[in-house]
């Protein structure tokens, strides 16, 4: 491999923050991960800068040699100013990203919302090669979208346009968003708010089916350390109320695709995250089946990415080739000035 065609990929989650140097192909080379340092804003970017030049001296690259940085981050933000923007997975008002990182490390950066990336990094790297309409779907602390339409990533003003984590899928606004608005898919789906929804649902339950559930039990009785985790471990040893969650669930997340599917048109839907690659069958299998009762567009195929885990980081690689090298023909360029 030539080492003067090296590039960085940046997946910034609101937990952790994965690394990785990659060739043009998506071949890692180095990799890491760290949880994010939440001590400030511009901790975020130190770290970022500071696991970059790890990785460079681990494996006897210079960092002068790298071509650019690509990173896809939890929004939302600002695209073209390279900043996120009260990002509901971090207590700051404004987390510069691209600026720190080509001023400390001399590299031209690009920033992407995390899914978007990853919808990216599907179409060079994953299932998508050769479709000009997809979308990709992640549930995983949270819910993101990104969607390529007659071959153009969609990206919006100010890079947010697939944030359908917060659309409306209850007026009724049972349950509060991460964002502080109500009724959100997310409020209801992410893994960090599937005990929100259970504790709701509880509610209505007798009290004696939920105190003789699985569930229940699992958490010696205590609703309030209920994860979403033990929902699934539960519904999967048959426990009969968690497999009734387990696809209400399953209802809900299908009016989310429903409305992905009557925006965009997509011809293949991957569907990463957390969430989903722990609980394959439990996630994919209720959406395939309710998600006709809601979409008005023909169907299309629904599959787990290949590309597991990785996928942002793919997506990271891939922002950083199209913006930066315009190695790939997606049409966004424009959009994303690279510092
Ligand atoms: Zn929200």
């Amino acid at each position: 491999m030539v080492k003067d065609e090296l590039w960085v990929g940046i997946d910034l989650g609101g937990t952790w923050v994965r690394v990785a140097v990659s060739d043009e192909n998506g071949h890692f080379v180095a990799k890491t991960s760290e949880k994010v340092d939440k001590s400030s804003a511009k901790a975020i970017s130190n770290q970022m800068i500071r696991l970059t030049r790890f990785l460079c001296k681990e494996h006897g690259f210079e960092v002068k040699s790298l071509k650019g940085v690509g990173i896809a981050a939890t929004g939302p933000l600002v695209q073209g100013e390279g900043v996120l923007i009260h990002p509901t997975a971090m207590p700051f008002d404004s987390v510069p990203i691209t600026r720190p990182i080509s001023d400390e490390l001399d590299v031209p950066s690009c920033l992407i919302n995390d899914a978007a990336g990853a919808a990216l990094g599907e179409k060079m790297f994953g299932a998508t090669k050769g479709l000009d309409n997809y979308a990709y779907v992640t549930i995983s602390t949270g819910i993101g979208c990104g969607a390529i339409v007659n071959g153009t990533l969609l990206l919006g003003k100010d890079g947010n346009a697939h944030e359908v984590g917060h659309i409306v899928i209850d007026y009724e606004g049972r349950l509060t968003c991460g964002c502080g608005r109500r009724g959100h898919w997310e409020a209801y789906c992410s893994g960090s708010n599937i005990p929100n929804f259970i504790r709701m649902r509880l509610k209505d339950e007798p009290r004696k089916t939920v105190e003789e559930s699985l569930l229940f039990r699992m958490v010696g009785g205590d609703l309030s350390r209920l994860s979403a985790v033990d929902l699934f471990a539960a519904a999967e040893k048959a426990d009969n109320i968690s497999a009734r969650l387990v696809e209400e669930i399953g209802v809900l997340n299908a009016i989310g695709f429903a409305n992905v599917i009557n925006a965009y048109d997509p011809s293949l839907i991957t569907v990463g995250g957390t969430v989903t690659l722990k609980n394959r069958a439990m996630i994919l299998n209720p959406i395939r089946k309710h998600v006709k009762d809601y979409a008005l567009n023909r169907i299309p195929k629904i599959k787990v990415t290949p590309l597991g885990d990785d996928v942002g980081l793919y997506g990271a690689v891939a922002v950083a080739l199209t913006c930066i090298s315009g190695v790939d023909n997606t049409r966004l360029h424009d959009e994303i000035p690279p510092r």
